[in-house]
């Protein structure tokens, strides 16, 4: 990481937008945003989470390599078995669900704090309202990145298997996996694409329950804004097109049938909401 978190915290608010630009080579945290205090948070929220994650990808690599019974593994012993033998991945799902409740919350924030902005009020009862639903998320979306990784793991020692029963490159199977479960796992870029998209995730996701706690008092509208440029996806740009539309409104997405960005990993859309 190129800045620490100290350092981010001491940039004016310009310098922390150019920083963001350099480090992401995008654009999309400075819509999300109306103040310096509100980005930088976001900023250093972020950081921090794939800090932990590097971490985390770190000890799960190593707990692989160190602890999987290898000898099980040649006789044809089931992967998914021999990563459950493994004591460090029984405490595994709590601790990733740790890291992104721990640094999930400040995301969640800013997303309700910048809706309840779009749509100019605020209630009582929101934020009892919203504190039980981001729970729910954070655990889902904490489960999910847990499934994708092990999902990752998986595929390359299976695929890993299957070279070795057809006789190729035998002697370097386990090597080679080694080196391609530490290239995926403890990727930098790895880390920050998973913060990038659980952190758009959330601040979305607050939005849609402040949205969800509104409308039952009133007719909601949103829109699509997507950044225009070379990089930007045809089913963004789509979505884009549709204008102001009901809140309820489904857009046909890479992640699927969504209300609301993202749209898939980095995205840089954000959706906007108003009153009738
Ligand atoms: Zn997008």
């Amino acid at each position: 990481m190129a800045k620490s978190i100290k350092k981010l915290k001491a940039l004016s608010f310009q310098q922390a937008v150019a920083y963001a630009k350099t480090r992401k080579g995008e654009d999309f945290q400075e819509r999300y945003f109306e103040d310096k205090e509100s980005f930088i948070a976001m900023m250093v929220s972020q950081i921090r989470m794939e800090k932990d994650l590097n971490k985390y990808f770190n000890d799960y690599y190593n707990a692989i390599v160190n602890e999987v019974n290898w000898n099980k593994y040649k006789a044809g012993a089931k992967v998914s078995d021999l990563l459950d033998e493994i004591p460090f991945m029984t405490s595994a799902d709590m601790r990733l669900e740790q890291i992104v409740l721990d640094n999930m919350i400040s995301a969640w924030t800013y997303g309700l704090n910048q809706t309840k902005k779009d749509l100019k009020q605020d209630h009582d009862g929101l934020n009892k309202f919203t504190t039980d639903k981001y729970y729910q998320l954070a655990k889902a979306h904490a489960k999910q990145i847990n499934k994708t990784t092990r999902k990752f793991v998986m595929d390359i020692l299976k695929n890993e298997r299957s070279l070795e029963e057809n006789k190729v490159k035998e002697e370097n199977s386990i090597d080679s996996m080694f080196s391609r479960l530490s290239d995926r796992l403890k990727s930098d870029a790895r880390a920050e694409s998973i913060t990038d998209t659980e952190t758009i995730s959330f601040f979305a996701g607050a939005g849609a329950v402040v949205i969800n706690f509104f409308s039952k008092f009133q007719k909601i509208k949103k829109r699509w804004l997507a950044v225009s440029d070379k990089r930007t996806c045809e089913r963004c740009r789509n979505a884009a097109s549709k204008g102001w539309v009901g809140k309820d409104f489904l857009y046909n997405v890479q992640f699927g049938l969504v209300k609301t960005n993202p749209a898939h990993g980095r995205c840089r859309c954000y959706v906007e909401y108003r009153t009738k």
